[in-house]
């Protein structure tokens, strides 16, 4: 009888998660990182980069869902979107649900990932990689942004945690790249962290995106395998109207959408910009 595997995740010091490990799918060294997809019987299969899960195929709907539908919706008429990142595929699936959106770009730095994910996760992807509106673009996230002409109305940071690549995409240069891609009326949103587990990261988010933007804020969901509370998204942008749209607005747009979701609902979109106290006084100080 073969032993069963177990990976832990290696993402906060004494504090963590397993996975019993059914099969590993693919594990190998790319140009960047240490990228692992296996099965898991209770989570399906589970995508992790440099020991930390990236996403599972039991709930990666409720992140990508949220990190979509939240500014997509509040923002009511973005044709342009931008995602950095997102190299597993989903955040492109969600975002190819709107109808009324003419173009996305996706800026992955590993192209691995965006190969290996569409093999072992093609659930993520369905197939909107073929969708005749995106174009993917091969670079680091804060270099696009340096040097891109066009201008977007949405901007989704789906990025790995700050350390290794994903380190450049929680930089002054980064946010200050995104203020100058958006149009006018754009939005920008970022993963986050978990605020209970990575409040420092929340606060330093929350102090250099203030240098560009007027209105910068939070809002949260429950995520399982970000495991240790609420996983707070950064929302940035030059309108405070935008994140107060009221749940009959964002109701009747997401009618309009032909929107059918397992975790978003109105209710959840307006309920979700709602942080808890020690996350406040936090971004007080
Ligand atoms: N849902 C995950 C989370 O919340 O941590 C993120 C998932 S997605 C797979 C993260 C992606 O960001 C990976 O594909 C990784 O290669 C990509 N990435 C990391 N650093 C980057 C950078 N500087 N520029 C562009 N993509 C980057």
């Amino acid at each position: 009888m073969t032993e069963k595997k177990t990976w832990f995740e290696t993402l906060h010091d004494g504090f963590g998660q397993y996975f019993s490990v059914d099969n590993v799918l693919y594990h190998n060294q790319t140009d960047h990182q240490d990228l692992i997809i296996f099965e898991n019987t209770a989570l399906g299969r589970v995508m992790a980069l440099d020991g930390v899960v990236q996403t599972t195929e039991r709930d990666e709907f409720i992140y990508h869902e949220m990190l979509t539908n939240v500014p997509l919706l509040a923002h009511g008429n973005a044709k342009r979107v931008l995602i950095i990142g997102g190299g597993d595929g989903a955040m492109l699936r969600e975002v190819a649900r709107h109808q009324s959106v003419e173009q996305i770009t996706m800026v992955e730095i590993d192209a691995a990932v965006v190969d290996f994910c569409k093999q072992y996760l093609p659930n993520h992807s369905a197939g909107a990689y073929d969708d005749p509106r995106f174009t993917l673009v091969i670079d680091d996230g804060v270099n696009y942004v340096r040097h891109c002409q066009q201008q977007f109305d949405v901007i989704i940071s789906d990025c790995t945690d700050p350390i290794g690549p994903g380190e450049s995409l929680f930089t002054s240069d980064f946010y200050q790249g995104c203020y100058n891609a958006l149009n006018e009326g754009g939005i920008f949103v970022a993963q986050n962290g978990v605020c209970f587990l990575q409040q420092d990261e929340a606060v330093n988010s929350h102090r250099k995106l203030s240098n560009y933007f007027t209105d910068v804020s939070f809002y949260q969901a429950a995520v399982p395998t970000y495991y240790g509370g609420i996983m707070t998204f950064a929302w940035a942008s030059n309108n405070p109207a935008l994140r107060q749209s009221d749940v009959a607005t964002i109701q009747a747009r997401y009618d309009a959408a032909g929107l059918n979701c397992r975790y978003y609902n109105p209710a959840i979109h307006a309920g979700s910009f709602a942080l808890p106290q020690y996350l406040l006084n936090a971004l007080q100080r």
